[in-house]
């Protein structure tokens, strides 16, 4: 060993046994903090399907190649990390000995190969996320960016560390070919090839080299080590137990929607026939509070601002960013972590529970930390402002597309459970559709004896369940559907539909009360839960005798699809729920319904966040479009799983959008610049939010909002009677 090599073994050694001790450090740190969360055993259910779905997302990057040339770019720099840490495990051999490699691999001219392709890809790869990220900085003049919030210095620096470590691997090899101690072929190595031919014949390059490559690692290693909130550093481990641990893993990659997680307290779902309010945690009041899931969550946030982009919240000027609101828990956690891991937090009553010996030694910044009320506005020192907490539609686009995972709708949803069960916290004018919902079993408020009201007038008979034999399909009606006047023309239709294709259906009639979405999404766990088992309670009686397969239910409203059909199973409830879409779907496609006179003159269409995100039925309502239309649907830019929301989801549709532009609006400006004049949609919240926005935009005579059961009618029985457009104002 040179004096040269003396010099980099020892400097080496020092440098890494820092970073390791601060890493160790850091890990344990980061675990205390994540076991300071609740319960939550159903995370580990499953392991095979986990297994597997974690290694697919990862390995696949399923989520992020969605995102084209960037998921691409990532996944190499992903690759690169994995493999090319074994060229820096390699690097500790060649700071000992300038010729030195890697035992027994380090001689095979494949992993020579493999890493220099990866090396050369890696160096694209980052490139290209560097470009991206400058692209896409907060500060470049106009329009707003997905990393507006995320803490720019940390992105650059881990992009700058990955050149740096990939640069410098080329190096050692340069300096090996450029001494001649290079044992990989020309063909298998090229690059390092062109590299050693520019650079001296140094022996001890490689050394050197290796040691600046260890010192770039460790550097990093250190400042993450320092920063264990740095998400665009630490995700590369900590997104494999995110994703591992996710809510449905047996899913296929995207569909991490769908059914509300309950109600829990220590990990068991809530029985609120025993709850108890001093004894049972309602929601979450403390960021202790999440499961240890949730604090992995807001660990594991990259700070990509994927979620940002696609919020319509975020995208209409309001001030809540599902990335800043993980963000603003992520901090606002490992800042009362000092003061939780020393004893401290509130009971449920709301006392102290540590004693001021356990608190003394605390800085008055963990000690203020610990005081912030979790919602709270600026003046009262807040760590999520209200206006953020009710600005969320819980569209689920943030859900749909952070590549890690994370469930920002469960967490915001949870929050707000405790503002409405216990503090009674929420935008007042939500109060009467709760009030309404608990006195008269419908949002509206209408009279019970009415929900029948929309068969009057049809030419067939609409049975109710009971006073037939037998029926196929319960066809449950919902509260817009037999309410709200526009809704009631797509149930009208629907009916009218089946009954054509000599489908056997049945209604509950005044049997049917809310399924208790609204009551649900607002946080008001408690009004579901009544109206949830009393409706479970009558479907359970009205399918008496049969097998779940035979328990079939048609549902126009995608909140009471994806109720009934994801969340009534956890009340005993198991049915199968088709949305009207699909249904018709099938009858057109089996001939049972022929649609005969295309409808023109343009057809977009929007898909309501309930039936496509959260349900994945994006194809059933393009089909029965696309049969039903003359030419093709004309798509808007934002479709599918990256539709945008109509702005009445999550309970919005019954307060008042007071903040930024209205979202209804920047959809129906989305819809006309397609120039089509028929705006199909597959959801009465929707169509009531777009007619509005029609209507509110003055071109209600020019394009017109209705059902794709409508749209479909119209082609089938072009002589029936329409009764007019549904941009009708709103009545029940
Ligand atoms: S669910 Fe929708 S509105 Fe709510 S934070 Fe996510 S993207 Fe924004
Ligand atoms: S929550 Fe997910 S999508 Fe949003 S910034 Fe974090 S990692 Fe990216």
């Amino acid at each position: 060993m040179g004096s040269v090599q003396i010099v980099t073994t020892i400097l080496a050694a020092g440098i890494t046994a820092v970073a390791v001790w601060l890493a160790v450090r850091a890990v344990l740190k980061m675990t205390a903090v994540i076991r300071l969360g609740q319960p939550a055993p159903e995370r580990f259910s499953d392991k095979g399907a986990r297994t597997k779905t974690m290694l697919v997302e990862t390995a696949g990057h399923t989520r992020m190649l969605k995102w084209g040339v960037v998921g691409a770019a990532h996944w190499f720099v992903m690759v690169g990390f994995i493999v090319l840490s074994l060229l820096v495990l390699e690097a500790y051999f060649e700071v000992v000995t300038p010729t030195g490699g890697l035992p027994i691999i380090g001689h095979w001219t494949i992993f020579g190969l493999a890493t220099e392709v990866i090396t050369v890809l890696g160096l694209v790869g980052i490139l290209v996320l560097m470009a991206i990220r400058l692209r896409n900085r907060p500060t470049r003049p106009g329009g707003r960016s997905r990393f507006t919030g995320s803490t720019m210095w940390q992105g650059y620096f881990v992009e700058w560390i990955v050149l740096l470590v990939l640069i410098f691997g080329l190096l050692i090899r340069g300096f090996k070919v450029a001494t001649d101690h290079f044992e990989y072929p020309l063909w298998a190595t090229p690059v390092s090839h062109a590299v050693g031919a520019v650079l001296p014949d140094w022996s001890d390059g490689a050394s050197v080299a290796a040691l600046i490559k260890i010192a770039i690692s460790m550097t990093w290693l250190i400042v993450i080590s320092l920063n264990v909130t740095m998400g665009v550093a630490w995700h590369r481990f900590l997104a494999f137990p995110n994703i591992f641990f996710k809510r449905e893993p047996a899913k296929p990659a995207g569909s991490g929607l769908g059914a509300l997680r309950p109600m829990t307290s220590q990990g068991k779902p809530l029985d609120f026939e025993e709850a108890d309010p001093e004894k049972d945690q309602f929601g979450v009041a403390h960021v202790e509070q999440f499961s240890w899931k949730g604090l992995l969550d807001f660990s594991t946030c990259t700070e990509c601002g994927r979620c940002q982009s696609q919020c319509p919240a975020w995208n209409t000027g309001k001030p809540l960013s599902p990335k800043l609101l993980v963000l603003s828990l992520r901090d606002h956690a490992y800042a009362k972590a000092p003061y939780l891991l020393a004893g401290g937090g509130k009971d449920l009553t709301g006392e102290e529970k540590a004693t001021a010996a356990q608190l003394a030694h605390l800085d008055v910044l963990s000690l203020a930390e610990g005081d912030k009320p979790l919602i709270g506005d600026a003046e009262s020192g807040g760590v999520i402002d209200p206006d953020v907490l009710w600005s969320c539609t819980t569209c689920g686009a943030c859900v749909e597309q952070c590549p890690v995972d994370i469930e920002h709708v469960d967490h915001i949803v949870d929050m707000r459970r405790y503002q409405v069960l216990i503090e009674s916290s929420f935008p007042s004018e939500a109060g009467v559709m709760l009030r309404n919902l608990e006195n008269k079993g419908n949002p509206w408020g209408a009279p019970q004896n009415t929900r029948e009201d929309w068969t009057k007038g049809l030419d067939f008979e609409v049975p109710r369940v009971g006073e037939v034999d037998d029926f196929e399909y319960l066809f449950w009606v919902g509260c817009a559907g037999a309410f709200e006047d526009r809704a009631k023309k797509t149930t009208r239709a629907v009916a009218t539909l089946l009954n054509e294709a000599g489908v056997t259906f049945a209604i509950l009639g005044e049997g049917e009360t809310c399924s208790g979405d609204p009551a649900r999404r607002i946080g008001n766990e408690f009004v579901f839960q009544m109206l949830a088992q009393q409706n479970v309670e009558t479907l359970n009686e009205a399918f008496e005798g049969r097998e779940k397969a035979k328990r079939k239910i048609v549902a126009t409203c995608p909140h009471c699809f994806n109720t009934l059909g994801n969340e009534y199973g956890q009340l005993g409830g198991e049915f199968e729920v088709v949305h009207h879409t699909q249904l018709l779907a099938h009858m057109v496609s089996t001939g049972k319904l022929t649609p005969v006179q295309p409808v023109d003159g343009g057809v977009t269409y929007h898909d309501p966040c309930y039936l496509g995100r959260h349900n994945r039925v994006f194809a059933a309502p393009r089909e029965v479009l696309g049969d039903a239309i003359a030419g093709e649907i004309a798509e808007m830019p934002r479709n599918s799983e990256r539709s945008f929301c109509c702005g009445a989801g999550g309970a919005r549709m019954w307060m008042e959008e007071k903040i930024g532009k209205r979202i209804n609006v920047d959809r129906v400006e989305e819809a006309m610049a397609t120039g089509a004049k028929t705006v199909a949609v597959g959801c009465p919240f929707c169509s009531t939010m777009l007619s509005d926005g029609v209507n509110g935009k003055g071109a209600g005579e020019q394009v017109e909002v209705i059902d794709v059961a409508t749209v479909l009618l119209r082609s089938v029985k072009p002589e029936q009677p329409q009764g007019g457009k549904e941009t009708a104002p709103v009545g029940g």
